[in-house]
């Protein structure tokens, strides 16, 4: 199935983000954790794709396949291009048909330390035109409320995500955020813009301290003072952590429904634990 249709039926998606194991882990590792998250029933599930190179994709579209064939949720591909060179992309394309796999998400990927960057692919706007030409794929994008970090500016930005839709990209997914303002300023930038493509919200729940100082340094995800609160008070009760990130998620998410969001996308970091109560606790309000 292709996700696109998803959207525009009158009840918001609800969508969750996972990953492979580690290359030193056994893929079956993930397995039994895979299978709690898809009995949640999301809308569909995707999967990340590591750094890149030479088979970097065969996790992602082992582990995309198996939640499709086997836990039956419809799945998406991430496909990265900053280190793939076209003939790379080629032979990942064929993987993911002969696998059975419809949607990709088509990303440029972040530059790695010590790694030459391959030509082939600049942006993911290029990406997604060259896969269009190629297969039947539903193509998605993805998409940063405070902007991606290497653009001059907000306008910059948004100019940049119009190429990429008018490149192919049906769908957009955010990059996670925990203020729910700027994802609505960002919403009437796009509106502006002439992005008229369904926009998911990246919701994460904090999980534990680590785990979040280390995402908000990657992606540049501003904290509110709320929040910064909630993880000081509570960072040394990891399980009272763990329930304030929940509440915390569940607030958000109830705020973007009521404001009529296309869709929730939420990253579950393979944690079925989190993924269910926040599951119960918004499913009637989609
Ligand atoms: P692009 O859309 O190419 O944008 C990158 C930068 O280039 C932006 O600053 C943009 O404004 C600029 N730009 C774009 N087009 C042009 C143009 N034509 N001219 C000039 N400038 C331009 N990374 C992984 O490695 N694996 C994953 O599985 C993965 N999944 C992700 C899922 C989501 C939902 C999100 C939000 C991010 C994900 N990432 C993943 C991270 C992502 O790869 C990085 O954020 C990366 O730096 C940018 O990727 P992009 O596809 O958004 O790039």
């Amino acid at each position: 199935m292709k996700i696109n249709s998803l959207f525009g039926t009158g009840k918001a998606v609800f969508s969750f983000e996972v990953f492979p194991p580690k290359k030193d882990s056994p893929i079956e590792s993930v397995y039994g954790k895979l299978e709690e998250i898809c009995a949640l029933r999301p809308d569909f599930i995707s999967v990340t794709y590591g750094a890149g190179g030479s088979g970097a994709h065969s996790r992602t579209c082992e582990i995309a396949s198996k939640i499709k064939r086997d836990f039956h949720v419809e799945s998406v591909a991430h496909l990265t291009c900053v280190n793939s060179t076209r003939e790379m992309i080629d032979e990942t394309l064929e993987d993911f048909k002969r696998n059975g796999i419809e949607n990709i998400l088509a990303l440029r990927g972040d530059y790695v330390e010590g790694v030459e960057p391959q030509t082939d692919f600049r942006y993911a706007s290029e990406l997604c035109a060259y896969i269009r030409e190629r297969g039947d794929f539903d193509l998605s994008g993805a998409c940063y409320p405070e902007s991606h970090v290497d653009s001059a500016s907000d306008v910059e930005d948004v100019l940049n995500l119009k190429k990429k839709v008018d490149a192919g990209a049906r769908h957009l997914i955010s990059q996670l955020f925990f203020d729910n303002a700027l994802f609505y300023r960002f919403l009437e930038r796009t509106e502006i813009a002439g992005i008229d493509v369904p926009i998911e919200a990246g919701i994460m729940p904090v999980t534990n301290k680590r785990q979040i100082e280390r995402m908000v340094s990657l992606c540049g995800a501003s904290l509110p003072p709320k929040f910064t609160k909630m993880m000081q008070k509570y960072e040394s009760k990891p399980e009272a952590l763990r329930d304030a990130g929940i509440a915390y998620a569940v607030e958000q998410i109830v705020d973007l429904l009521s404001n009529g969001v296309d869709g929730i996308h939420l990253y579950t970091m393979n944690n079925p634990y989190v993924a269910e109560k926040i599951t119960r606790a918004v499913e009637t309000l989609l």
